[in-house]
C-alpha cells in the first residue's frame, strides 16, 4: 500500500496562489482589524471539534475555519498601530524565504546535511557584520564566527554555556556567578537556571539615572564575591534595554570582566538592528570587546520570527560544551575538520534553513533600504517624544534612543493602567507597559513594516481624548 496525497501538487499549486493571495489580502487590510485580539481564554479551544477527523477534509473547508475559528484569536502584530512589546517584522521577501524554507525541507544539523544551508548562514553572518559595522572578531575566518538561533535566549544561553565551560575543571560550578543589571532581560535568569545557577549565583547591578548598568557597582559586587570565595564567570551588558532601551556601559564593563576574568555577552536582541544606519552606530559602543553577542533581525530588521544574530570571539568553548559525535552522524566533511557544523553551536541537534529569508531580505532591501525602514521608525519616535514632551498631561520618561518612547500620564499608576487598557480594548492601537522607578509606564515601541506618521498622529490624538 502506497501513500496517496490528498493534496496533489496541482492542488498544491492553486492552493499556494491562493494563499500568497490570502497574505497579502490580509496585510493590506490589517490596519482595519482591532489589533489585540478580543477573544476570551478557552473560547478558541472551545470552537474546535473535540477530535480529530477520521476522514479526509477538503481544503477550502479547513481555510474557511481560519477565516472564522483562528483570525478571531489573533492579535495583530503586523498591524500599523501595534506598538506593543518589541515589533516583530514580516515582510514579503522574509515571508518567500520562509516558504522555499520549508519546501525544501531541510535539515542543517551538519554541513554534510546540506552544504548550502550551512555555507550560506555563514555568509550571511558575515554580510551582517558589514551592514552593521560589527567588529572584524567576530568574522567567521577568525577563530570565532557567528550563527542564527531561534531567539535571543538561546543565544543567551549558548553564551552562559561557553563561558561555564571556559571556567570548568578551574572552578567548582557552586563556585560561580554571573552577573547583569536589573533591567536585563528575564532570558538570562532563564538562561542560568537552565545552565544549573540558582538564585544566589545571579547578581542584578543596579542601574544608574538613565537604567544603565552602574559599572561601579558590578565591580564592588565582583570583589565582595571574590572575597566571599566564589568566582565571578559571566557578566550580560544589554544594549537597549526591554524597558527604556537603556544602553550599559560595555567599555567600562568590559575593564571589569578583563579584571575579573569574566566572559562578556552582550544582548541587543532589539536594538543592535539600527546599527543599519552608519549614524546610530552608537548602539555597537564596546562590543569590539565582547566574547558574544546577539541581535534579532526578527525584531526590527523585517525577518519575520525566529531569526537571532549570534556572534562569538572564540568558538572553542562553545564547541566543547555542545558537541558530542554518536557515530550514526559521522563523515567525512565532519571529521576531516573543515567544515562548520552549526548543531555544535546550539541546543538542539537539527535546524531550519534560516539564512534564505535573511538572504531574500537583505538583497531585496539592500544596505540603504534597510537604513531607510530604521531611520524611518526613529524619525518618527522623535517626533511621537515631541508631541508627548509637549502635552500637559503626560511626560516622557526615559530618554528616546531609537524607536521606542517611555511615558506617563502625570496622574500617577491608575490613570496610566486606565489608559492601557483603554488604548488596548479600544482596537484602535495596541501597546504595552513597564515599570521604571517603580511607577508604571507605558511603552510606544514604534517599529512595525506599515506604521506611516498619520498612525503616530492617530495615536497622539487618542492619548489626548484619554488623558
Ligand atoms: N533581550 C532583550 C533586550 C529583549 O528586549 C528581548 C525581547 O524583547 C529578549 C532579549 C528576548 O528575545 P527573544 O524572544 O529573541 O528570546
Amino acid at each position: 500500500m502506497s501513500y496517496d496525497p490528498p493534496m496533489s501538487n496541482d492542488d498544491f499549486r492553486r492552493a499556494g496562489h491562493d494563499m500568497i493571495d490570502w497574505i497579502a489580502d490580509y496585510w493590506e487590510s490589517v490596519e482595519d482589524r482591532p489589533v489585540l485580539s478580543e477573544v476570551k481564554p478557552g473560547d478558541i479551544r472551545s470552537s474546535l471539534p473535540a477530535r480529530p477527523p477520521e476522514s479526509a477534509e477538503p481544503w477550502s473547508d479547513i481555510i474557511d475555519d481560519v477565516d472564522e475559528l483562528i483570525m478571531p484569536g489573533i492579535t495583530h502584530w503586523q498591524s500599523p498601530n501595534f506598538f506593543g512589546y518589541f515589533p516583530a517584522n514580516a515582510s514579503p521577501p522574509s515571508v518567500l524565504g520562509e516558504l522555499l524554507s520549508a519546501g525544501l525541507g531541510v535539515q542543517g544539523m551538519l554541513w554534510s546535511t546540506s552544504p548550502a544551508c550551512t555555507e550560506l548562514e555563514t555568509h550571511m553572518l558575515d554580510w551582517m557584520l558589514d551592514l552593521c559595522g560589527l567588529p572584524e572578531r567576530f568574522r567567521s575566518t577568525g577563530p570565532g564566527g557567528g550563527t542564527i538561533q531561534d531567539s535571543s535566549s538561546s543565544s543567551t544561553l549558548v553564551a552562559i554555556l561557553s563561558a561555564r565551560e571556559r571556567v570548568a575543571g578551574q572552578w567548582r560550578m557552586g563556585e560561580l556567578v554571573a552577573y547583569a543589571s536589573e533591567h536585563a532581560h528575564s532570558a538570562m535568569l532563564k538562561g542560568c537556571k537552565i545552565a544549573g545557577l540558582t538564585h544566589q549565583q545571579i547578581r542584578l547591578i543596579p542601574s544608574d539615572a538613565d537604567h544603565a548598568m552602574d559599572a561601579v557597582a558590578l565591580r564592588e559586587a565582583m570583589v565582595d564575591d571574590i572575597a566571599d570565595d566564589r568566582r565571578p564567570f559571566f557578566v550580560l551588558a544589554t544594549s537597549g534595554t526591554t524597558s527604556s532601551t537603556a544602553f550599559d556601559p560595555v567599555d567600562e564593563i568590559a575593564d571589569v570582566c578583563k579584571d575579573f576574568g569574566a566572559w562578556l555577552h552582550v544582548d541587543g536582541a532589539f536594538a543592535g538592528a539600527a546599527a543599519v544606519a552608519p549614524e546610530l552606530r552608537f548602539v555597537n559602543a564596546g562590543l569590539e570587546r565582547a566574547d558574544s553577542y546577539t541581535f534579532n533581525p526578527h525584531k526590527w530588521l523585517l525577518t519575520n520570527f525566529d531569526c537571532s544574530m549570534f556572534y562569538i570571539a572564540d568558538k572553542g568553548p562553545m564547541i566543547s560544551a555542545l558537541s558530542v559525535m554518536p557515530d550514526y552522524l559521522r563523515n567525512a566533511a565532519t571529521d576531516k575538520g573543515s567544515v562548520i557544523d552549526y548543531r555544535d553551536w546550539q541546543v538542539p541537534l537539527g535546524r531550519r534553513f534560516r539564512a534564505l529569508k535573511l538572504w531574500f531580505v537583505i538583497r531585496t532591501h539592500g544596505a540603504e533600504g534597510l537604513t531607510d525602514f530604521v531611520r524611518s521608525h526613529v524619525e518618527m519616535a522623535k517626533g511621537f517624544d515631541a508631541a508627548i514632551a509637549a502635552h500637559p498631561s503626560y511626560e516622557v520618561v526615559a530618554p528616546t534612543r531609537l524607536s521606542l518612547v517611555t511615558f506617563r500620564h502625570l496622574g500617577g499608576d491608575a490613570d496610566n493602567e486606565r489608559i492601557r487598557d483603554a488604548i488596548n480594548n479600544s482596537g484602535r492601537a495596541y501597546l504595552t507597559h513597564t515599570k521604571l522607578n517603580d511607577q508604571v509606564v507605558l511603552r510606544a515601541a514604534i517599529g512595525a513594516v506599515r506604521t506611516e506618521q498619520r498612525h503616530i498622529d492617530a495615536l497622539v490624538a487618542l492619548l489626548d481624548e484619554l488623558s
